[in-house]
């Protein structure tokens, strides 16, 4: 184990044993459930005029799933919209291991690139960020009948 592998497990695990914005406030949520790992997870945005003001998350899931949560609701709360849905792709690439646009923009989220290697936990690094962006969807997508 290389010392940047190190601190990327201290950094997953800090935000798994004292995950930021967790708690539901009552705003728009959507809640998934990942069965091949018994990951549940509902994650919540208050959007106002094209910005997330805040993002918060609540939930059970394994250390990947829980602080991978936590680390998306402290960077995406209080951007834009549209740069929330960037970096929201972005992270999707980097977990299929697809080339980033922005990867500082990434920041903290970049400690979960690893997880290209591991098929099986791509579901749990993801599907907080996914629960995210059927909130934002649904939210522009208003109008629309899916
Ligand atoms: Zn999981």
């Amino acid at each position: 184990m290389n010392d940047m592998n190190n601190l990327y497990r201290q950094i997953i695990m800090d935000h798994y044993k004292s995950p930021r914005h967790k708690g539901l406030k009552g705003y728009k949520c959507e809640h998934l459930h990942n069965p091949s790992c018994g990951d549940d997870i509902t994650v919540e945005a208050k959007i106002e005029n094209g910005k997330l003001v805040e993002v918060n998350h609540d939930g059970a899931g394994c250390s990947i799933c829980c602080s991978s949560a936590s680390v998306m609701s402290e960077l995406l709360s209080g951007k834009d919209v549209n740069e929330a849905k960037e970096i929201i792709e972005d992270y999707f690439n980097m977990i299929k291991g697809e080339e980033v646009k922005d990867e500082d923009r990434l920041e903290d989220a970049l400690v979960y690139q690893g997880v290209a290697q591991f098929p099986a936990r791509m579901k749990c690094a993801t599907i907080a960020w996914q629960a995210l962006k059927d909130v934002i969807n649904d939210d522009t997508d208003g109008d629309k009948n899916e």
